[in-house]
């Protein structure tokens, strides 16, 4: 394993939509143990593949390690199909935007299919802060940042 270094706002490859993982293989591996490491020494709470460089439909969470156990959660070829219409504003910052908080405006709620390491198809309902993070690194994989959806605080 290793950390990897951060793309930073301004750098093309986060501004790019991501094609899908394609091949469940050993690269994805190494590339998935590697954001976790770059993710926790960063330190922080989710990291999307295009924040490394790598411009690929992956990304990681860990909503609680900061406070008790790690729980990390990888997502891959991820996919919103359904969301709350009720918004929740919250202060968001970004490991590629350092020493920024953002205000932006998330659903409270919402249910999600990935795939797992292996290609498995999963699907599970989020909410709360793992929401939150679910969409900002979901963003990512589409090009999208919180210092364009959302407002400077
Ligand atoms: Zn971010």
């Amino acid at each position: 394993m290793a950390v990897r270094p951060l793309r930073y706002d301004g750098d093309l490859v986060l501004l790019q939509v991501a094609p899908p993982i394609e091949s469940f293989d050993e690269d994805l591996s190494t590339l998935v143990l590697d954001m976790f490491e770059t993710m926790y020494a960063a330190p922080g709470r989710g990291l999307a593949a295009p924040q490394v460089g790598v411009s690929r439909r992956v990304f990681v969470v860990d909503t609680d390690w900061k406070e008790g156990e790690p729980a990390p959660m990888v997502f891959i070829n991820p996919e919103i199909v359904a969301q709350s219409s009720e918004l929740v504003s919250g202060e968001e910052g970004c490991l590629s935007i350092p020493d920024k908080t953002f205000e932006v405006a998330r659903p409270a709620w919402l249910e999600l299919v990935w795939q797992d390491m292996d290609g498995a198809q999963l699907r599970g309902r989020f909410e709360g802060v793992q929401a939150v993070c679910i969409c900002h690194e979901l963003d990512h994989l589409d090009g999208k940042m919180i210092n364009q959806t959302g407002t400077l605080i």
